[in-house]
């Protein structure tokens, strides 16, 4: 059993720190160290220089450690959509995607398997990929989780989704999300360095940091906008994104029930610009519909 194994037998590779062995039972994320993924193709729906003019090979993983209660990919991120793939099959997928002409691998949400995650990466470079990996989560990881993927992860797309703990315990139960958060784009910045893009604008390198705009919480975005400018500058990207979609009908915040107005998503850019944020990803027209939440229905597995 090598190193990273051992990590599936005491598990600590995400805040919740359930400190269990997966290969008994399945912790607060859903998952056992059975891998499960719901989709596995070509994505055109990152921010442009991700998913470029070819697409960006998105490996879509199931279960997570945040669960928040308005989750855009729900029945994956609860369990409830995954097919059972080998570490063998990750590897060939990966392959695969890049035979397609991804400009990347982009593992989405994949931090409660990345000791997999990093078997298959070795195994796959010494077969041949070679196309930037993109590392894509709600942001939640341990220190040492994320130092598991040093050298490995060319690009980070964290998400940075609350600035208040009321906020992110309320929907994640995560009262420190925000100060977890911050503390591992700071560790994923030192490791992948500024970003960088080849001469077609595709990003070879770097880090993008993503944050879903709220209904009703903009002052929330602002705040949290405010952080990530102060503490990274320009060292960072930041995509903020107006997609947000209700899937669900909440009785105890109606606010997210509905979409964000246009409004709420100018006033955040309004004040990122005032801020004199330069280096931002916006959404353009009406983006928030389900047709924008991919088909998990277990293409390219
Ligand atoms: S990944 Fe996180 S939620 Fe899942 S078992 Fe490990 S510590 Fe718990």
């Amino acid at each position: 059993m090598s190193q990273d194994d051992d990590a599936y037998r005491h598990c600590l590779l995400c805040e919740r720190r359930c400190g269990i062995d997966r290969s008994l039972k399945a912790g607060y994320c859903g998952m056992t160290d059975e891998i499960y993924a719901a989709r596995a193709a070509l994505h055109m729906w990152e921010e442009g220089p991700i998913s470029g003019t070819k697409g960006s090979g998105a490996v879509f993983f199931s279960g997570c450690s945040l669960r928040c209660i308005f989750c855009q990919n729900r029945n994956i991120a609860i369990g409830k959509t995954g097919k059972l793939i080998s570490q063998d099959r990750l590897v060939e997928i990966y392959l695969e995607l890049q035979e397609k002409g991804a400009h990347n691998i982009n593992l989405v949400t994949g931090t409660h398997f990345i000791p997999s995650i990093v078997q298959s990466l070795k195994t796959a470079k010494k077969k041949g990929l070679s196309i930037p990996i993109v590392y894509n989560t709600g942001n939640y990881e341990t220190e040492d989780a994320l130092g598991m993927l040093d050298g490995l992860v060319d690009i980070y797309l964290p998400d940075v989704k609350y600035y208040s703990e009321d906020l992110s315990a309320q929907f994640s139960n995560s009262k420190d999300y925000f100060k977890i958060a911050m503390r591992n784009v700071k560790i994923m910045l030192d490791q992948v360095g500024k970003t960088k893009f080849d001469e077609n604008s595709i990003m070879k390198s770097g880090l993008i940091v993503r944050h879903l705009v709220l209904p009703g919480h903009t002052n929330d975005s602002k705040a949290l906008i405010k952080s990530l400018y102060d503490e990274f500058g320009d060292d960072i990207y930041i995509s903020i994104m107006s997609q947000y979609t209700p899937l669900l009908s909440f009785k105890d915040h109606k606010e997210l029930s509905r979409k964000l107005t246009d409004r709420e998503y100018d006033r955040v850019l309004d004040y990122a610009l005032e801020l004199g944020l330069n280096n931002a990803f916006v959404q353009e027209g009406h983006v928030a519909s389900e047709s924008f939440i991919p088909e998990f229905d277990y293409e390219g597995l």
